[in-house]
């Protein structure tokens, strides 16, 4: 077994128009020795002291000219490519991104897919491997398939989950989709992407209150009936509904005990009681590496809502994962 801490990461983008055309507004984001340090603002709103956080990685997004500045690149390269390599060695993997809508959730998830392509290409000939995707939404307990040919009722309808006695809990009738290039992969993803901007002009912040989660399942197999070498793991990247959506019904502390840990099966639990958990079961508990990424705004009209948010990615990185590499036994 392995043994590993969530990772945690957070990025910090640049301010929007309104929150620099908001007047009195200050940058209270600063990063020092590794550390994240949020500034008491000058005008005395929220924190009165600096507050200082450490994770495993900051990524700094603000400003292009900045030595520091991480891109779009940077980020997948130091989160993503690690996800990979653990999929392609058998464990599933899991990426959470957590923060406040506006903050750069989805713009930080649509990473380059292109270094697990290569990866595919690298691997030995008589290697078989298939790649499939998959891509469902959660609004209200209920998913949705982001890739169900919209004439079908599976488009249209939630979709069931069931208990696989030994695979785990699943859903029923969502689309999955091979790929063998990353074109493909990509196109799948921008497809899932446009109808879930769909829904959400029909339904005013649809996107903020749901959850989507894109999976990228990896089958590795020594020469086609030699299972005993095959292997069967998993990628989900879920994109968080807003946070604020949490603190709008809890107080903090609530939100905490909310969407946190179970400390002594060492699992992250996003959301407690709620489907995405219950889901991602085989991807949170003791077989799984996961990370996550906060995103925050620099600005000091967020700073309650940035505050929580780190200290939601602190105490998520207390936690413990355990990982054991996905053999199927046989079958
Ligand atoms: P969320 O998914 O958290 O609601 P988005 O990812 O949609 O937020 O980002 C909100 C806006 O901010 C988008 O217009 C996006 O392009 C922009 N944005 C987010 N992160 C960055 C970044 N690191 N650099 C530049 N623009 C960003
Ligand atoms: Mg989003």
């Amino acid at each position: 077994d392995e043994i590993a801490n969530l990772r945690v990461a957070i990025r910090i983008r640049p301010m929007n128009s309104s929150e620099l055309a908001t007047t009195g507004v200050e940058d209270v984001v600063r990063i020092k020795n590794n550390e994240l340090i949020i500034c008491a603002p000058k005008n005395g709103h929220g924190v009165l002291t600096d507050h200082i956080f450490q994770y495993d990685h900051i990524f700094w997004s603000v400003d292009e000219k900045d030595t520091l500045y991480t891109s779009q690149e940077d980020v997948f390269l130091t989160i993503g490519v690690p996800l990979l390599n653990s999929a392609f060695r058998g464990f599933n993997a899991c990426l959470f991104a957590y923060g406040q809508t506006g903050s750069g959730k989805s713009y930080s998830m649509m990473g380059r897919y292109i270094e697990l392509f290569k990866r595919v290409s690298e691997i030995d000939k008589d290697c078989v491997v298939n790649v499939e995707v998959s891509y469902f939404e959660i609004y209200n307990e209920k998913i949705h398939d982001l890739l169900a040919n919209p004439s079908h009722n599976s488009a249209k309808v939630p979709l069931k989950v069931r208990e696989h006695p030994v695979l785990g809990p699943y859903i029923v009738d969502l689309t999955t989709h091979s790929v063998t290039s990353y074109e493909e992969l990509r196109s799948f993803l921008l497809l899932g992407n446009k109808n879930r901007a769909t829904a959400a002009t029909v339904m005013n912040d649809f996107s903020s209150r749901s959850h989507s989660i894109f999976c990228i399942e990896l089958g590795q197999c020594k020469g086609l009936d030699d299972t005993d070498n095959s292997r069967r793991s998993k990628v989900s990247l879920v994109d968080l509904a807003g946070s604020e959506r949490l603190s709008s019904s809890f107080n903090n502390e609530e939100r905490m005990k909310q969407a946190l840990s179970d400390q002594r099966k060492g699992q992250f639990v996003p959301y407690r009681d709620s489907v995405l958990t219950w889901l991602l079961r085989e991807s949170l508990g003791g077989n799984s590496l996961t990370s996550m990424l906060a995103t925050i705004s620099p600005a000091s009209t967020h700073l309650d809502e940035t505050l929580a948010t780190l200290r939601y990615a602190c105490q998520a990185r207390s936690i413990v994962n355990r990982a054991r590499i996905n053999e199927s036994p046989h079958d």
